[in-house]
């Protein structure tokens, strides 16, 4: 009897007759019994349990909650849908269903739109060919079979994908479960019944091949997991991130409006949200003054010739605005660097003068697609906490130090925990051995001193330098790029920028580019999903607000007002005619942190008495102490 020889991921080896299957094999291996075991890899390749082994292989079985694992889970149950809308709906036709980060879609062509109840019944009709446990049986037929058996069934999407496949393909692999015959390349789950847990989501419109010039089809998502636990969470955390839209809640908290009469992706900030705004850039130019930054400002548009000159127009071009002023071109600056170049060259520049660190809050436009923008967090017209470090090559340690410290500490102030990459020296790049080796371990020393895990992203750094990546996480644990810091050889070449060292000799400087925060639009979505609307003390637009219990009380009710904002705490004051429990409930609504109740007793005794917006109340206080209170709360952050 012929034999192969199989080699496991702890090492160990056994023989095995020719023709064995993967199921098989692992089955021999009592250790993996314990979990739910969805494909195998062999010799590194993802295929089916039911493949058959004619060699010397490495075996290795992927588990149903691994990442390949649920992706073939999902992608499964994506054929599963297809078979359920096909019995349901005839002369529905299907086009491709793939797994997706978070779950699966399948295209379908029908005559009619799908509706809410539609997925229902399709859900229902899913749970009974799950509970059938159809094996998902593969079989290779030459590329006109397979052509010819979809033609027969008026799939016309699946023959043209199969006439478009390249050349040299000559069979095809297709799918049966229970009757429903697919074309897929595979692995599969081994039988339906291996599907615990999955929902359908919603249904889009989705062009045929991503091309607006073919027909619309529809595009059911759905998702799956191994465990209903694992569905139940990601259902939960769906749920709370709707209620937390940043534009719903910056609808309802009034805080902006991004408008097409406007423009898309262009923000209109509100007298809230521009309070808000001004609190993040009111702390952001006093931390960078502690730590020894300059305050610069440069133009919104610059010559194209500087533009050309920076390589900008020739890497970036697609993604600037240009005008034109009195015949002269202009670009309208997509980034911050070139004035902070223009600043350091118009003096000579000594060692002692070393490290100079220019801070812009920096408007830029950048020109991104219609279909990618998305309320703060993709917009065309942003403001950046940019900052420009020129130092000299020894310097460079102490300044990234410097840089991960502070990114370290804003990241506490606002709320969030984080986490961070290096990225290395890409393919295509340029600059020398020297300079990369250097500045990459000037970044990778700096993240080992301040003690920071870290991930490397070997070759992802930029094109012109490596750089460390910070990624906020939130409240409901999405990572949100914010901070980044780039090493840079190019500018400081381009601009010709030098210093006189101590040896009385020209040198080049070192340039970092710095954000901490990142585009602050951004950072004031993001921050409004975390909270949900409701900020902390510190950043709160409206901090207490004034409620009359009647009329009998509005010029008490406008002292205490005028008091605290006097005493620079952010306050309004409802002073309508309405109950009390309708303007508490309102307050509550806008999440304001402090409602200031005043009644006859209050007015007769000059006090308030605060109830918090989780409920609490703190009794009658004088406003002095509630000033006093306040300033307690917020004292750390300001
Ligand atoms: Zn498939
Ligand atoms: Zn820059």
């Amino acid at each position: 009897m012929k034999t192969v020889d199989i080699t496991f991921p702890n090492g160990k080896q056994g023989t095995y007759p020719v023709g064995v299957t993967v199921r098989e094999v692992l089955a021999s291996q009592t250790a993996a019994a314990s979990e739910v075991v969805v494909a195998a890899k062999v010799d590194k390749h993802l295929v089916d349990l039911s493949h058959v082994i004619e060699k010397d292989a490495s075996v290795e079985p992927v588990y149903a909650d691994s990442l390949e694992g649920i992706g073939i889970l999902r992608h499964s149950t994506s054929h599963v849908m297809a078979q359920a809308v096909q019995d349901i709906f005839t002369g529905a036709q299907v086009a491709i269903g793939p797994s997706i980060e978070d779950g699966f879609y399948y295209d379908f062509e029908y005559a009619e739109t799908f509706t809410p109840e539609d997925l229902e019944k399709i859900e229902k009709r899913m749970a009974e060919i799950i509970a059938a446990d159809y094996p998902f049986a593969r079989q290779d037929v030459s590329r006109e079979e397979a052509a010819d058996r979809f033609q027969q069934k008026g799939e016309t999407y699946k023959v043209e994908l199969i006439r478009d496949l390249p050349d040299d393909v000559k069979t095809v692999s297709l799918y049966t479960q229970g009757g429903y015959v697919d074309l897929c390349r595979g692995p599969h789950i081994p039988s339906t019944g291996v599907i615990k847990a999955f929902k359908l989501l919603n249904v889009a419109g989705a062009y045929w091949r991503g091309d607006e010039r073919n027909k619309m089809l529809q595009r059911i998502y759905g998702t799956g997991f191994a465990s209903q636990e694992a569905l139940d969470e990601y259902l939960r955390l769906l749920e709370e991130a709707r209620k937390r839209d940043h534009r719903r809640l910056g609808r309802e908290l009034d805080l902006f409006q991004v408008n097409d009469e406007a423009g898309p992706g262009l923000v209109i900030f509100h007298p809230k949200g521009m309070l808000l705004r001004t609190i993040i850039e009111d702390w952001e130019r006093k931390e960078h003054l502690k730590r020894g930054y300059d305050i610069v400002m440069g133009p919104q548009i610059l010559k194209v010739d500087l533009w050309k000159k920076s390589g900008h127009f020739d890497h970036y071009r697609e993604n600037m605005y240009f005008t034109e002023v009195e015949g002269q071109s202009y670009g309208i600056k997509p980034m911050n660097c070139l004035s902070h170049m223009l600043i350091y060259k118009s003096k000579i520049r000594s060692y002692r003068d070393l490290p100079l660190r220019y801070f812009e809050l920096g408007t830029v436009h950048r020109h991104e697609k219609t279909g990618v923008l998305h309320g703060l967090l993709r917009v065309r017209q942003f403001t950046q906490d940019d900052a420009h470090i020129l130092c000299a090559p020894e310097q460079l340690n102490s300044e990234i130090k410097a840089i991960t410290d502070f990114v370290n500490y804003a990241m506490g102030i606002f709320g969030f925990e984080y986490e961070v990459e290096l990225s290395t020296r890409p393919e295509n790049s340029i600059g020398s051995d020297e300079d990369w080796d250097r500045a990459t371990s000037a970044l990778q020393q700096a993240l080992k001193d301040t003690g920071i895990p870290y991930d490397i992203n070997e070759g992802d750094g930029a094109f012109y330098g490596p750089k460390i990546d910070f990624k906020l996480k939130d409240a409901l644990k999405r990572k949100w790029q914010c901070a980044t810091i780039q090493c840079d050889f190019t500018l400081p070449d381009k601009f010709d920028l030098s210093y006189i060292g101590a040896d009385g000799e020209k040198h080049r400087p070192v340039m970092l580019h710095r954000v901490i925060l990142g585009a602050i639009e951004r950072f004031m979505g993001v921050l409004i999903e975390h909270y949900a609307g409701a900020f902390p003390l510190w950043l709160a637009p409206v901090q207490a607000i004034v409620l009359t219990v009647t009329d009998a009380q509005i010029p008490y009710g406008e002292k205490v007002r005028k008091d605290l904002l006097e005493a620079g705490i952010r306050c309004e004051g409802d002073f309508r005619n309405e109950k009390l429990g309708f303007k508490v409930r309102e307050a509550q609504m806008q999440k304001v942190p402090y409602m200031l109740v005043v009644g006859d007793r209050e007015m007769a005794e000059a006090r308030i008495s605060p109830r918090q917006r989780d409920g609490k109340n703190l009794g009658a206080l004088a406003i002095d102490e509630f000033i006093t209170l306040v300033r307690d709360k917020c004292g750390r952050f300001e």
